[in-house]
């Protein structure tokens, strides 16, 4: 059965929610033929195909298999052969159908024709849309008035819109990464190495963790879950020691083998007391700094004068006896790592980094090394906040704000000042599939093509130092009025005229092809296989031998896409300490003392909590934000079952829950399930209390959860915001909060 949408089945919509411009119910139901299907399948020959894709739901990059029933997605799995995944995929990968089939899918291009905010559209062409855009950037780029927002991600589909909106002299900012790109700056200090982070969890024999999510959502979270697995359970050597210093009992904090509560400023001061202690006593690898060319004296120095045991201990709540033990336990195991959360304060990656070097961890497995290569051109790391913010400083009539499959509402910023950001754009321009928060603030849509629809090629994050390119081409053909996002560039650029019609390609496909072409002139590597394959491959290219799987470029090409991507299994290792040596040993940063002098924060006791003395204790707790695993900053929040993955207690799915210790709770006479009013100088919201042994004294941890009033209809179903609470000027770890039963 051919599934086929006509613009009079779009007419018949009951459920649109933007009139006329969304899938809809009806709609839906049409593109998945859904009841058909389900009446269909049990009794009839309905005819089975598998497409191979690239999940998009975050930068990871995990290669899926589409299974398709007469031609309409049905489930999507794990790609056994993605050297990523092999065959598995988080929550937010399965639940990537539920995007397909978004009733909120816009069917087409659309103009605002009511005020900003009224949700009045007007449906238009193509042709009016794409002359509309390039109209508002001709007057925009002389001035320098544009800013490009954008997914994280990397790969020649990236490269093209960089290179399409650097053209039209726009700023680039791009969704906070979740990838260790974040890390780079004091990887690149200390080391000088210019690719990512890789870390080594899987052959590593104990491991330090500064709030990394290791089993939720670190990295590569597939890779991770998968190395962590192996991490714990191998058959060659004993299990893997996890040591989880959190300011929140986090899942990962749950799983580890100790938790450590410590505020999250005042992590970096922990490290480096555990720093003070390995140089103290003479456990560091020695031999290595000075193969390595490097001069510590300033930094031992530093961190042995004011890092002393007990200033540490005063300073995190961590006391002395296990500072020293944490140190020792290092050193007691052959392949020690520390690693740090993607978004870790730069003192905090400075400090981890700094441990690993000393402790010899470098170019080592179960170590540090370096990603080998990193396809986007250089980025202004301009955060999507930086960007936001600077629009709502000085935003005009003629500035233009443009949105890849990224919600600037949904930034980690106050809402408030992210509105304001808006009100200041004189044209703002949604490419995205879905009607989601933004989209319905801004003046222009261009909906594109979901990915099942789309070519890709991105660059996964290197987890495990193998160079990669996740590719695929469509596993669907595109049903509705949308468009391939590289083909409306290119559109745009013609239209505009001047330096900016000449470098776009004229497609996806068009910008997939030659990055095909040219992995076959470099003659290794190899489509995507089973593991046994690609460990062959490494044996062959260790030897100098490369055995293409194909002829011609063009056999190549078909092959690389058809298995879902390329691997080059071998060129990873022993980056690093060339590099390091070139530079003239390592760069450390010395630590600044001041922030020892401050004291334990008063807001944040360790989970000894009864040994607060009444009279100690604060009416403000210490408000904790965290981020749900299955939470999508930078997709729509169009999937529900991922919010009913959350996490939250099982008396109040679709709520936003504050977590709280007993104890703590007990002051404040609140039960678990009970509705508690948070509030700050800022704002005030109800959560569900959930009461969580061992968490923190004197903390209340919020969960993040995009509840945004035009954020598509499941998002409208979840009622609080956290960053109501988030004040203006103050450091988020900083800010204090009441609480009260409702
Ligand atoms: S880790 Fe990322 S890319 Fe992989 S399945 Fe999950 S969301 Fe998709």
């Amino acid at each position: 059965m051919t599934v086929t949408l006509n613009r009079r089945d779009f007419l018949t919509y009951g459920g649109a929610t933007i009139a006329g411009l969304t899938l809809g119910e009806t709609g839906r139901r049409l593109l998945a033929r859904a009841d058909a299907q389900a009446a269909t399948l049990e009794t009839t020959n309905g005819v089975e195909t598998f497409a191979t894709s690239v999940c998009r739901e975050c930068p990871a990059g995990c290669g899926v298999r589409v299974r398709l029933m007469d031609g309409a997605p049905v489930k999507i799995d794990g790609n056994p052969n993605c050297p990523i995944a092999r065959g598995r995929l988080c929550a937010k990968g399965q639940a990537s159908l539920e995007a397909y089939f978004d009733p909120d899918r816009l069917v087409g291009p659309a103009k605002r024709v009511g005020r900003r905010g009224e949700d009045r559209w007007a449906p238009i062409g193509w042709d009016e849309a794409i002359a509309t855009l390039a109209s508002h950037l001709r007057a925009a780029a002389p001035a320098g008035a544009i800013v490009a927002l954008a997914a994280d991600e990397s790969g020649p589909l990236d490269a093209v819109w960089t290179q399409f909106w650097t053209a039209a002299h726009a700023r680039l900012a791009w969704t906070v990464p979740a990838t260790a790109e974040r890390l780079g700056p004091a990887f690149h200090a200390l080391t000088g190495a210019t690719g990512d982070p890789a870390f080594d969890l899987e052959r590593a024999t104990h491991v330090l963790s500064f709030g990394a999510p290791v089993v939720e959502d670190w990295l590569s979270p597939v890779w991770t879950q998968r190395s962590f697995g192996r991490f714990r359970r191998s058959a060659s050597r004993p299990r893997g020691r996890l040591v989880q210093v959190d300011q929140r009992r986090s899942l990962t904090a749950r799983k580890a083998d100790e938790w450590l509560p410590v505020a999250a400023e005042r992590q970096s001061i922990l490290a480096y007391g555990i720093a003070s202690v390995l140089l103290r006593e003479d456990r560091i690898d020695r031999r290595q700094l000075a193969d390595l060319g490097t001069d510590s004296t300033q930094f031992e120095s530093a961190v042995v004068t004011h890092y002393t045991p007990d200033a540490v201990a005063m300073a995190t709540g961590v006391p002395v006896v296990t500072l020293l033990r944490l140190a020792r336990d290092l050193v007691a195991t052959p392949q020690p790592l520390v690693v740090a959360n993607a978004d870790a304060p730069r003192t905090l990656a400075d400090a981890v980094f700094a441990l690993n070097a000393l402790l010899g961890a470098f170019d080592r497995p179960g170590g540090v090394s370096v990603a080998p290569w990193r396809r986007a051109p250089s980025r202004d790391p301009m955060s999507a906040t930086t960007a936001l913010a600077d629009l709502a400083a000085h935003g005009s009539a003629t500035s233009v704000l443009a949105l890849r499959d990224a919600s600037a509402l949904r930034a980690l910023a106050a809402p408030a000042d992210m509105e304001r950001a808006l009100e200041r754009c004189g044209l703002i321009v949604s490419f995205s599939p879905y009607a989601d928060e933004t989209t319905t603030l801004a003046d222009l849509l261009l909906p594109t093509h979901t990915p099942l629809e789309s070519w890709h090629a991105l660059v996964p994050p290197t987890a495990d130092g193998a160079e990669k390119l996740a590719c695929a081409r469509p596993a669907v053909a595109p049903r509705l009025g949308t468009r391939d996002l590289v083909a409306i560039l290119h559109r745009t650029g013609a239209a505009m005229g001047g330096d900016i019609a000449e470098p776009t390609p004229e497609s996806a496909e068009a910008a997939v092809r030659p990055e095909l072409d040219r992995i076959w002139n470099l003659r290794r590597g190899t489509p995507y296989t089973t593991s046994f394959e690609t460990n062959w491959m490494r044996q062959l290219e260790r030897g100098g031998w490369w055995v293409p799987p194909a002829t011609t470029s063009e056999d190549f090409g078909r092959a690389v896409l058809e298995a879902g991507g390329w691997v080059d299994p071998y060129v990873a290792t022993g980056l690093l300490r060339p590099a390091i040596v070139r530079r003239g040993g390592l760069t450390f940063v010395a630590p600044a003392a001041g922030e020892l002098d401050a004291g334990l924060p008063e807001t944040f006791a360790t989970s000894r909590d009864e040994a607060v003395a009444p009279a100690q204790v604060s009416p403000t707790l210490r408000l904790v934000t965290f981020t749900p695993s299955t939470v999508n900053l930078a997709g729509s929040p169009n999937q529900p079952v991922l919010f009913e993955l959350l996490g939250q207690p099982d008396n109040a799915p679709w709520h936003v829950w504050a977590e709280l210790n007993p104890s703590t709770a007990k002051r404040f006479g609140i039960e678990a399930g009970t509705t508690i009013r948070i509030s700050s100088s800022a704002g005030s919201i109800e959560a569900v209390a959930s009461l969580v042994e061992h968490a923190p004294a004197n903390t209340v941890a919020v969960a993040y959860v995009p509840g945004l009033r035009r954020g598509g209809r499941w998002a409208r179903l979840v009622e609080a915001d956290v960053r109501r609470l988030w004040e203006p000027g103050t450091a988020r770890e900083a800010i204090g909060v009441r609480v009260t039963p409702v």
